[in-house]
Parts: structure tokens; sequence; C-alpha cells
């Protein structure tokens, strides 16, 4: 499977669809889920292009992964939250709908479940808690 570099992520990174940003350095950017299945969902997923986990180098890994510990460790600042969820699904039956590297960051609370897939947020939503990372990570 070849990368398609018309995803949406890819158009994401090239600014040409908008995001909420929280978090990017050189290697990596982190936005919001605009599906959100937690108070503070968001994505992490390399500025260089490959498809899922079968595909990414060790230094894509290596730099999701950091980023990831960085926005993890916020977001149970951010959201008060009793742990994280990390998920990455790889290909359509690993369900992966969007085929650019992603690592879901979900805050999860003691007894509370996730919500449903596929469910739009309310974007004033999603941007206050953008808001509320960016100043976590602060
Ligand atoms: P998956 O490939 O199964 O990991 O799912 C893709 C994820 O991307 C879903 O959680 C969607 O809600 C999310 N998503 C799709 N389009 C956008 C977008 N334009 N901005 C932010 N998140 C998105």
């Amino acid at each position: 499977m070849s990368y398609d570099p018309d995803n949406i992520f890819a158009k994401i990174l090239r600014g040409e669809i908008p995001s909420f940003k929280v978090y990017e350095d050189e290697q990596t950017y982190c936005f919001m889920d605009i599906m959100p299945r937690s108070a503070g969902h968001c994505l992490v997923i390399p500025k260089t292009p490959c498809r899922n986990i079968l595909d990414a180098s060790p230094e894509q890994l290596c730099a999701c992964m950091a980023t990831v510990s960085t926005v993890a460790n916020a977001a149970m600042k951010a959201f008060g939250a009793d742990g994280i969820t990390l998920q990455q699904f790889s290909e359509a039956a690993g369900g992966q709908e969007v085929f650019h590297l992603h690592f879901h960051i979900l805050p999860r609370h003691s007894g509370k479940s996730l919500g449903p897939a596929g469910v739009m947020g309310d974007m004033e939503v999603i941007k206050a808690h953008a808001e509320k990372l960016i100043a976590a990570l602060g």
C-alpha cells in the first residue's frame, strides 16, 4: 500500500484545511480530533509521509512517541484525567480511516466510557479544549 499525499492529514500539514493545533516541533504535529471520543481527544502525526505503523521508520515512531508523552502529560493536568488511552489503527481492517500515521491521545476519567466514534464535536468546545492543552504545555 502506498502513501496518498491527498489524505486529509497531509492537507492539514500543508495548511490546506484548518485544524486546532495543540503542539508542534520539527518532526511532529499534534491537533484536536474533530470527532472527540473524550474531552481533549487529540492526534499526533509525523510531519513526513507514512501510512501507518507498518511503514513508519524508527525515527518517525520515536518522534511521535516523544510528542505523545509530552501531550499525554499535559492532558492529565489540563483535564484532571485519571489516565490516558493511546490508540493507533493500521489499514482498513485494523480500523484505520485516514491513511497518514496517527496516534490518538484520549484523556480518561475513572468509570467513564469512551464516547462513540464518528460523531462530530462542538467546534467551540474543541477549541476551548485545545486552549487548555496549550496552557498545560506552557
Ligand atoms: P482512524 O484512521 O480510524 O484512526 O480515524 C481517523 C480519526 O481522524 C477519527 O478519529 C476522526 O474523527 C479524525 N478526523 C478525521 N478528519 C479530521 C479532521 N479534519 N481534523 C481532525 N480530526 C479528524
